[in-house]
């Protein structure tokens, strides 16, 4: 069968930075669930459906015209990458994913990146709901205050303007949101290790995921 690791964790925990090392390491593929959404929220706003239209929404996901190529992410043959990391469409994101027929809709297309060698994945029930059986499960996290400010950091980084309490608020009512929602809410699984990063650096992460699956 086909090694997978599951990465699960709040937003702005690191989980991606870690997750992508991680498959890197060891040749493995990767997979960022969150874009999917990310994806879903901005073919969305492109065809004009609104974000809680459930049957449309699944329509679109169904045929979402994506594509993970080069390094890039594409949507309808546009190099999309930089357009699903806005602020928004993270919002977006989360409201489309809220929806059980949307989650439904992109199961299949998660469960196909499982290929030899074998997969990282991040997001929020990658190891409850998309790969139950998956060999190493990790719940990676942070204090929300630290999140925030890795958050900060980037977006200054990146030459951004960026308010450090309203970051703050953004992470908090987003992990709320996706807490709170009746179809695959953020939660750690029994069977998942914490991993806890607010004292760690990625590569001290990195090693504890590596060691927890054997390597
Ligand atoms: O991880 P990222 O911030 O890119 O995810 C965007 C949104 O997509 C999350 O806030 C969450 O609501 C949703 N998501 C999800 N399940 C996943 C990955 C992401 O519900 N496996």
């Amino acid at each position: 069968s086909v090694p997978v690791i599951t990465i699960d964790g709040p937003s702005a925990s690191g989980k991606g930075t870690v997750a992508a090392i991680v498959a890197q390491r060891l040749g493995f593929h990767y997979l960022d669930s969150g874009s999917l959404y990310r994806l879903l929220a901005l073919h969305a706003r492109k065809h004009d459906v609104a974000w809680d239209a459930e049957q449309p929404l699944a329509a679109l996901a169904a045929t979402l015209p994506a594509a993970f190529a080069q390094g890039r992410v594409w949507l309808d043959g546009n190099d999309v990458s930089e357009d699903i990391r806005a602020e928004e469409i993270g919002i977006g994101a989360s409201r489309v994913a809220a929806l059980p027929a949307v989650r439904s809709a992109l199961l299949q297309r998660q469960r196909d990146f499982a290929v030899l060698p074998g997969l990282v994945t991040d997001g929020r029930d990658m190891g409850s709901v998309v790969f139950p059986q998956a060999a190493t499960k990790i719940f990676l996290t942070a204090s929300a205050d630290e999140r925030a400010a890795r958050r900060h950091k980037q977006l200054i980084g990146k030459g951004e303007s960026a308010n450090l309490p309203r970051i703050l608020q953004d992470i908090i009512d987003r992990d709320t949101r996706d807490a709170a929602r009746a179809v695959a809410p953020l939660r750690q699984e029994p069977d998942a290790f914490l991993l806890d990063t607010t004292e760690l650096t990625i590569d001290q992460a990195v090693e504890t995921v590596l060691r927890r699956f054997g390597q």
